[in-house]
């Protein structure tokens, strides 16, 4: 699984045309308390990764050597890892990098190999992500869910284009680019740049949830956005 977050021995497997750029360690003087039973932490060492992020332009990215601080519960004992804004868990290719590819490949004319090739992916890991988005959930729930987080913005499902290589994709996607720009209105911050990163990386870093390629799908839940409600029981 390429597009897997490797680590140790798995960095043989990753793209060599681009650079590696190593970031700096950093971590607070202490780590947060424990997610689980709100106990106190201590710092526990530093995992090695190396993700695929994008720039602010769209289609460029950059390969990041990055440490990731460990940290580990004095009451509990429950290990974890601390994410700097912006990163999303077990992904070698970050969000935006993904949003970019599957919009490029809904949206796009170009062959999915030569999308796949801009980010130094293969066509295959921009198929998948391309299914994967399309089968993370409804671009009618998020729409809903935008017209919740800000109701003073009416949002309309435009539908994608007839042309479009992946309506469905096509669609989820821009219901994320809805609710991620509905959430930055109301103050959300973020630091992605595409709908699908912002929604999901906001997610993650309020509810601690991850939508992963692998380990079997898990459908995402709007009624976990603010005033979001579940609309089914
Ligand atoms: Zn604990």
């Amino acid at each position: 699984m390429s597009d897997l977050l490797p680590g140790g021995a798995d960095r043989k497997r990753l793209s060599v045309s681009l650079p590696l750029l190593l970031r700096p360690r950093r971590r607070d003087a202490r780590p947060p308390p424990c997610r689980r039973c709100g106990g106190p932490s201590w710092w526990n060492g530093w995992r090695e990764t190396f993700p695929v992020v994008a720039t602010a332009a769209a289609s460029v990215v950059e390969r990041w050597q990055l440490a990731l601080p460990l940290g580990k519960c004095s009451s509990c004992h429950r290990a974890f890892t601390c994410y700097p804004p912006g990163f999303y868990p077990r992904r070698q290719y970050q969000l935006d990098v993904v949003a970019d590819v599957v919009a490029a490949v809904t949206l796009g004319s170009e062959p999915v190999g030569h999308v796949a090739a801009t980010v130094t992916a293969s066509a295959t890991s921009a198929r998948r992500w391309t299914a994967w988005v399309a089968a993370l959930t409804r671009a009618g729930e998020l729409v809903a869910a935008a017209a919740q987080v800000d109701a003073s913005v009416a949002t309309v499902a435009l539908p994608p284009p007839r042309d479009a290589r992946h309506p469905r994709a096509a669609a989820v996607l821009a219901g994320f680019e809805a609710l991620g720009a509905a959430l930055a209105r109301v103050g959300v911050a973020a630091m992605e740049r595409t709908g699908l990163g912002r929604v999901l990386g906001w997610q993650h870093r309020r509810h601690g949830d991850v939508y992963g390629l692998a380990g079997g799908h898990r459908s995402f839940s709007s009624a976990m956005a603010p005033g979001g409600r579940p609309t089914t029981p």
